[in-house]
């Protein structure tokens, strides 16, 4: 199978070069794309909040961001390829978007990181498009939707921490025909 179920969860079972692959390609062809990449404590959170684990089976994609996944798999004898983490994600998608000229939006985190992130970016991904930022502490979202919507990003990166993020994507994603991910902490990291 494609996918592989761990605590009712399905998780692409697939290695982090070819998922890579397959999102740019997606990207390029102007595919909605929703990911979640999730970590031991989302599993968890999904497990005893049933909206947010149906609205996780939403996305197009869960990958296995956390080695506890990756050992519990192992350990149920249903293997899966590779942890594939956000973090890692992120990075290689800016520098691919930095070559290819792509465009990306940014939401999340604290006014000062969002700053300094796209001080970063420019210097890191000189290619890439920034389409727009918003910090990541918001109640109405609409300003930020019109937004990703009147400038149409390649992708749109949420770094809220769950379950803002993923919610935000399921709510908006129409917005724009882009790949979608939450990222949890990766603007600190990156900015870090
Ligand atoms: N954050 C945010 N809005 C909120 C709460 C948190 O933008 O309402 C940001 C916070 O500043 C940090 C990130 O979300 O940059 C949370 O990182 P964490 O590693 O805790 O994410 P998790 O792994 O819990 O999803």
């Amino acid at each position: 199978a494609k996918t592989v179920s761990i605590l009712g969860i399905p998780f692409e079972n697939t290695s982090r070069d070819a998922f890579e692959s397959l999102l740019k390609n997606r990207i390029e062809h102007h595919e909605n794309t929703f990911v979640v990449t999730a970590n031991p404590e989302i599993v968890m959170y999904a497990r005893q909040n049933r909206p947010y684990m149906k609205l996780i089976k939403q996305a197009d994609f869960i990958v296995a961001d956390g080695i506890g996944i990756i050992m519990g798999a192992k350990l149920l004898k249903r293997p899966l390829q590779e942890r594939i983490t956000g973090y890692d994600l992120f990075v290689s998608l800016l520098e691919w978007g930095s070559q290819t000229h792509k465009s990306a939006y940014f939401v999340g985190a604290k006014t000062e990181v969002i700053n300094q992130l796209k001080t970063v970016v420019a210097q890191k991904y000189p290619g890439l498009k920034i389409a727009g930022t918003h910090n990541g502490y918001f109640g109405d979202d609409r300003n930020i939707v019109h937004d990703i919507a009147r400038t149409h990003p390649d992708m749109v990166f949420v770094a809220t921490g769950y379950p803002k993020q993923e919610t935000f994507i399921d709510k908006n994603r129409q917005a724009t025909n882009g790949l979608w991910m939450g990222i949890g902490g990766s603007f600190d990291v990156l900015t870090g």
